[in-house]
């Protein structure tokens, strides 16, 4: 990137100008957001061991090296939430971290299936009381507005890559449940290798005909006809990433037809090596050549900043 005393002055102009804009937040996951310090403070809270011991470890063991490693580091931080009054404490700090940003209202993504599983024993409600504490809290001290997209965790709904539905079912259940606490949509998220979106066909339907929004994730670790099963399978509103949705022509002619928003997320696909850094990513050309179908010069779909999903 270029350097000079103007560009520089012009690029800390333009970063002071998007702090203070007021924003809306739509793609980020509630227990990936945990500050380092109140990781620490949950593991000593519950006599758990990290990998790390200060932050500065914690955040040298964020340094994804593969998606697995990625999963891995969610489950952890996952496990060091036990108790109503951990997810009310990661659900206020979430909105001080919003007030701290101008971000005015966000779409949470949360995956409660991952906390029943992990046994902790841990019953729904308390799961669901915290977080509405800490969203009451936030909104009272931080004037910042937050709902929540509850996100069926689609590896575990397979077994023997044949479909169970063990977690979607659950998940789509507790999402229409909890409809007056603040869940607006259902989410779809994992690896989408061995985990494609048609067979939760059934659990979208269930709770799109509830009133909730479909903004499963799709195109970020399998190509475009993952994007394409999201929308006709699941009548994906929003897709999560989408990202490899650049591979296919007719999919982002598409997608900006019906004014199908993309979060593309480009540090998590950098992050998690969708893509190797920022000169590869999309709308660029692929380092090393081009895909089929770029022939002409292709722009992902438009954005809709919209705070409806
Ligand atoms: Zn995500």
């Amino acid at each position: 990137m270029p350097s000079s005393p103007l560009i520089n002055d012009l690029r800390a102009r333009l970063l002071r100008f998007a702090a203070a804009m007021p924003k809306i937040e739509l793609h980020v996951h509630l227990e990936g957001a945990i500050a380092p310090a109140t990781v620490l403070a949950l593991a000593r809270r519950h006599g758990r061991t990290l990998p790390a011991q200060d932050e500065a470890g914690l955040r040298a063991w964020y340094r994804f090296t593969h998606f697995r490693h990625f999963v891995e580091v969610y489950l952890t931080l996952s496990d060091l939430l036990r108790t109503a009054a951990d997810f009310e404490l990661i659900a206020y700090e979430f909105g001080r971290d919003m007030a701290q940003q101008h971000i005015r209202y966000a779409e949470v993504t949360f995956t409660p299936y991952t906390h029943l599983w992990q046994n902790k024993g841990l019953h729904p409600d308390d799961l669901i009381a915290g977080l509405e504490a800490g969203r009451q809290r936030a909104r009272q001290d931080f004037g910042v507005e937050m709902a929540w997209v509850f996100d069926i965790p689609r590896n575990l709904s397979f077994a023997d890559g044949v479909y169970t539905g063990r977690a979607s079912d659950p998940t789509v259940e507790m999402a229409i449940a909890y409809r007056d606490r603040g869940v607006v949509a259902l989410g779809l998220g994992g690896n989408e290798v061995g985990a494609p979106p048609e067979p939760f066909a059934p659990a979208f339907a269930a709770a799109r005909s509830a009133g909730l929004h479909s903004v499963p994730h799709a195109g970020e670790t399998a190509g475009p006809a993952s994007v394409w099963g999201a929308l006709r399978a699941l009548g994906a509103e929003r897709i999560g990433h989408g990202v490899r949705s650049v591979e296919d022509p007719d999919l982002l002619t598409y997608l900006a037809e019906r004014r199908i928003p993309l979060e593309v997320n480009l540090t998590s696909n950098i992050c998690l090596g969708i893509y190797p850094d920022y000169a590869a990513h999309p709308p660029a050309p692929p380092a090393g050549g081009r895909r089929a179908g770029d022939h002409q010069q292709r722009r992902p779909a438009p954005v809709r900043h919209h705070p409806d999903p």
